[in-house]
């Protein structure tokens, strides 16, 4: 039966002569890989939608007793790469592709996951990315069922408004001073205040403003160990982003963003 969605291309590798195995974030019927049959040579079936994060309709078929499902064709919405794409937003397009990999199973509808992933997309565009990054991860440790109550410490319920907040490797949410670990990081206020507006508000609101790399580094570090705890494996990309935040060269967005701030 042929069915279609909208999906977002995670990952695309070569089988055979001419074939693509695409791994694809579908709307309606999650993640699933499938195989595109001749792809390289049929720029018609797939012209330009075979690229990482580019958002399509897809077109394919199941198949009784296959894992991979057959790609009839993508048609385009909208590419990554219609403004121009540099390390620094290459590194942030590789870090959502390597979380939905990771954290999502196969042919399991995630209709927020795929909503979450095309809002940042359309908000990473501009080279806002820190946000994006930030907004993204905490997120998805929500959609995940990863991410306790913010408000409070995970050991003892008290108020981590009042005691200040820190954050560990091997401990899930957020400890009160008392319950702080040796090898905790706190979490600054601003931080901890920009978390719980990001879980009721929508991206649109922090994607304008210039954005350095240090503002909510700290967030972006708690979401990413938290996301990285449960993979239980460390994310390939999450270093290069720590990288890139730390960079003694500064990338054009982040040296504009730190002088305006
Ligand atoms: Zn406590």
């Amino acid at each position: 039966m042929q069915l279609s969605s909208d999906a977002v291309i995670l990952r695309v590798w070569p089988v055979n002569e001419a074939d693509l195995i695409v791994s694809f974030l579908t709307r309606d019927f999650g993640k699933l890989k499938g195989v595109a049959k001749s792809a390289l040579k049929s720029r018609r079936r797939f012209g330009g939608a075979l690229e990482m994060m580019t958002e399509v309709r897809a077109t394919f078929a199941d198949r009784p007793r296959q894992d991979l499902v057959r790609i009839d064709h993508f048609d385009l919405i909208t590419s990554p790469l219609r403004t121009p794409v540099d390390y620094a937003r290459m590194t942030a397009l590789s870090f959502y592709v390597e979380v939905m990999e990771q954290a999502l199973p196969d042919r399991n509808p995630e209709e927020v996951a795929f909503r979450l992933m095309t809002t940042v997309l359309n908000h990473s565009a501009a080279g806002q990315f820190w946000p994006s990054i930030t907004y993204f991860s905490l997120w998805m440790t929500r959609l995940m069922g990863w991410l306790p109550d913010l408000h409070v410490c995970t050991v003892c319920s008290s108020s981590v408004l009042e005691s200040g907040a820190w954050f560990h490797p091997s401990a899930d949410g957020l400890l009160c001073r008392l319950h702080a670990m040796s090898a905790s990081a706190p979490l600054s206020p601003e931080s901890l205040h920009l978390a719980q507006r990001m879980l009721r508000s929508p991206i649109a609101e922090f994607a304008v403003q210039p954005w350095s790399a240090q503002r909510g580094a700290d967030l972006r570090r708690f979401a990413i160990q938290s996301l990285e705890r449960h993979l239980e494996r460390r994310l390939r990309t999450a270093e290069a982003l720590r990288r890139l935040a730390t960079s003694v060269v500064p990338h054009s967005e982040t040296s504009l963003a730190t002088t305006l701030e």
